[in-house]
């Protein structure tokens, strides 16, 4: 089936129109391309009444592509899908070329301008016409958060997620939460003491109900989407039971895997130089 395009040239003030010569541009559309059946610009296409003559023209010419230069995606993409929606096209038939933000802007020579916002046109013109509808779909969402670090920052962020109701996994490859500011006796330029901020913090996150501290850890591979990320944390092996363990230290004086001084290994003739941990000898 041929598709009739309808092709749309934003002045957008001076912005494009001070550069690019936007009538002349719209001229050779409709008289460029076979599938173009209606080739118009317009003072501000995303106006309401410029968003009316795409309406209209939808409408009564029976348009079946719209193609739109103008400013960005990022800004109006939303605004001219509406546009197309609204007179009862499919909004996904629709395309843009960035005239502004990849051309006038950017571009001091006109006579290039003019050659770069023809290919523009050109390339949106061809891309519409093999688009195909789309229907929007709903997928769920894993609305847990993992944050890496549990700094201050990772902190603060675990605390403020975990209060806004969801899960969070606070991961952290040091055996304790804290970072650089556990480390502080007071803070500049406050001269704050540094753990009278932080521990109140940390017993909060150690506490939460939504919070998980995956400490002496990190994160080995990340694989999914947005909203399903799938994440393989590697837990380091701490030699005790987190469980039962109650910080006393005892378990240090018989730890098979501490540093022992040079001279006993070199009686042994294991090695000759540096140290070694025991439980390797
Ligand atoms: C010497 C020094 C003095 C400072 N003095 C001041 C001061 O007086 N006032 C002030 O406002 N700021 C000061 N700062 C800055 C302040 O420390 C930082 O802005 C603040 O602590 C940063 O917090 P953070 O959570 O972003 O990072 P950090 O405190 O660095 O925490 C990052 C955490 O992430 C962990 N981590 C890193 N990589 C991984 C990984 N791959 N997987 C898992 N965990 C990971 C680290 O182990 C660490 O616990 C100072 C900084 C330094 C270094």
């Amino acid at each position: 089936m041929t598709e009739k395009v309808g092709v749309y040239i934003c002045h957008c003030g001076s912005n494009i129109a001070g550069v690019i010569d936007v009538e002349g541009l719209a001229e050779w559309a409709g008289e460029h391309f076979e599938g173009v059946a209606v080739s118009r610009d317009y003072k501000f296409m995303c106006s309401s009444l410029g968003q009316e003559l795409i309406e209209k023209d939808i409408k009564n010419e029976g348009l079946t592509r719209v193609v739109v230069g103008s400013c960005s995606p990022h800004l109006h993409e939303k605004t001219f899908r509406r546009t197309c929606a609204n007179a009862g096209l499919n909004p996904y038939l629709f395309q843009m070329a960035s005239l502004r933000e990849q051309v006038s802007w950017v571009t001091a020579d006109k006579s290039k301008a003019d050659e770069k916002a023809k290919a523009l046109i050109a390339g949106a013109v061809h891309r519409v016409q093999l688009q195909e509808e789309l229907e929007p779909s709903e997928v769920p969402v894993n609305p847990n958060t993992l944050i890496v670090g549990g700094g201050i920052a990772g902190i603060q962020a675990a605390l403020e997620l975990a209060d806004a109701g969801h899960h969070v996994y606070l991961v952290e490859r040091e055996p304790s939460i804290g970072g650089h500011m556990a480390q502080f006796d007071k803070t500049f330029p406050t001269l704050d003491c540094a753990a009278c901020i932080l521990t109140p913090k940390m017993n909060d996150v150690g506490t939460h109900d939504n919070i998980t501290i995956l400490s002496y850890s990190e994160v080995e591979e990340v694989s999914g989407y947005v909203g399903n990320f799938k994440v393989k944390v590697r837990k380091k092996p701490r030699y005790v039971d987190p469980e039962t363990c109650t910080g006393c230290g005892i378990c240090w004086t018989e730890c098979l895997t501490k540093r022992i001084p040079l001279p006993k290994l070199i009686m042994k003739g294991e090695i000759s130089v540096g140290e070694r941990r025991l439980g390797e000898i």
